[in-house]
């Protein structure tokens, strides 16, 4: 999901470099990938290459000024999502296996997508969800959110699901999603 942060660039010297050096920003999977329209995965293994994973795809989120990004998005079709909703991109949260326990109440949500660049409209979400999910070391957790926080968890679970935030569009804006798609596919190159 598309945020509005600018975010400046952490750097550090001690342990935590080898990381650095071994993480690395993904190419983003666009739409219509038909990736993006798969359910994805259980992930039952929680090792390096799984932290290797979630550090990459928050490297990925942040230098595409996200606030949320599904693994799908980067090609790999698993139940894996990482979001930051906060204004400075210091409230990092990793859901591994996520679910929507709960919801209740509904929203008017205008959303973006990193792998729709370009693209906003105003979709229906609940306000208040609850998650259940694995940390990284498959430890069993449960969050409580509203607001920002509990769109950005639907939009990211929807992905892992197969589903993205255009499939929620009333039949007439999907119609002209498409048309706005089309005239993209016959735009001139942006570089
Ligand atoms: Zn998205």
């Amino acid at each position: 999901m598309i945020g509005l942060r600018a975010r400046a660039q952490t750097t550090g010297c001690c342990d935590h470099c080898t990381k650095i050096i071994v993480m690395a920003v993904l190419p983003l999977v666009l739409y219509p990938d038909p990736r993006l329209k798969q359910s994805c995965s259980q992930v039952s293994s929680f090792d390096k290459h799984l932290v290797r994973l979630l550090e990459s795809m928050a490297e990925t989120m942040y230098a595409s000024n996200g606030i949320g990004l599904a693994a799908p998005q980067i090609g790999v079709q698993e139940r894996i999502t990482v979001v930051d909703v906060s204004p400075e991109g210091t409230a990092l949260i990793e859901l591994i296996n996520p679910v929507i326990t709960a919801s209740h109440g509904t929203t008017p949500s205008e959303e973006g997508c990193l792998s729709i660049p370009g693209f906003r409209e105003t979709i229906e979400r609940a306000t208040h969800v609850s998650v259940s999910y694995q940390d990284r070391t498959g430890n069993q957790q449960t969050l409580h959110a509203e607001g920002l926080m509990a769109i950005c968890l639907q939009h990211e679970i929807d992905h892992i699901n197969g589903t993205l935030f255009v499939d929620h569009l009333s039949r007439l804006k999907r119609e002209l999603f498409k048309k706005w798609f089309a005239k993209q596919q016959n735009a001139p190159s942006r570089m």
